[in-house]
């Protein structure tokens, strides 16, 4: 799978991907991650790719051109069957466990990071297929957002994560939170593994975990209960 990060600040990107577990899947190709400097396709000899709003108010804004001839060129370069380009918007669907595990069906996600006061509207219209958010709180740029994204896709990828199904056993995989976990020493500063941890019994241990799992859930996260499940 590859992402195709469009971006005015491409240097945000280099910790994150170089460590952990989405530099790990980048060795092993499962995943690969490009990161263009949108300032490459900017307008004119400053190569500009913001300007004022119409209609006043102040701040700038993402000009529409060099974000559509950064997607014609990452297209014409890296030809992909199955693509999605997504536009980070804090006025998006909310990304959730259904949609990172549905992107990790695409062959290739085109992200575009806005800044300033956000993309000129036409960008929305007629070049990003879908705007997702990353939760409602709007932040400086679209880098940040466009990270979780790749973090939270790639965990579906076959491969990604050392054990196959791991993310299927995940907090929301089944419309609830994860079980509590321990390990370690089995006494820290008065407070005990639960019992059953260390007693071996595996089919007690997932019953205690099923039932920690929805005791979770029903405490922090009631709502999930609510939808009936993801
Ligand atoms: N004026 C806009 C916010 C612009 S924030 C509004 O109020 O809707 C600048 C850029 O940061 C956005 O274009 C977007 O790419 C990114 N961004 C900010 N918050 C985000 C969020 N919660 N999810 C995804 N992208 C976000």
């Amino acid at each position: 799978m590859t992402f195709d990060v469009v971006t005015l600040f491409p240097a945000m990107f280099a910790g994150p991907l170089l460590d952990s577990m989405l530099a790990r899947a980048r060795r092993a190709g499962r995943v690969s991650v490009r990161i263009h400097d949108l300032r490459r396709w900017g307008v004119g000899p400053h190569r500009q790719v913001d300007d004022t709003p119409y209609g006043g108010g102040g701040g700038m804004v993402l000009r529409p051109e060099p974000l559509y001839d950064a997607v014609d060129s990452i297209r014409r370069r890296h030809p992909s069957p199955a693509e999605r380009v997504v536009l980070l918007s804090p006025q998006g669907t909310r990304l959730g466990h259904a949609s990172a595990q549905r992107l990790a069906g695409y062959d290739r996600l085109v992200l575009l990071c806005g800044r300033y006061e956000g993309v000129d509207e036409r960008v929305r219209e007629g070049l990003a297929d879908e705007e997702l958010s990353i939760g409602d709180a709007v932040l400086t740029g679209g880098e940040l957002p466009a990270l979780v994204v790749i973090d939270a896709v790639s965990r579906f990828v076959p491969g990604v994560l050392g054990r196959a199904g791991a993310a299927l056993e995940d907090s929301f995989a089944d419309g609830r939170l994860d079980s509590p976990y321990y390990t370690r020493p089995a006494e820290f500063r008065g407070r005990c593994v639960p019992e059953v941890l260390l007693s071996g019994d595996h089919q007690a241990i997932a019953r205690w975990r099923a039932r920690k799992a929805l005791e979770a859930t029903r405490t922090k996260r009631p709502d999930l209960l609510e939808e009936g499940g993801s």
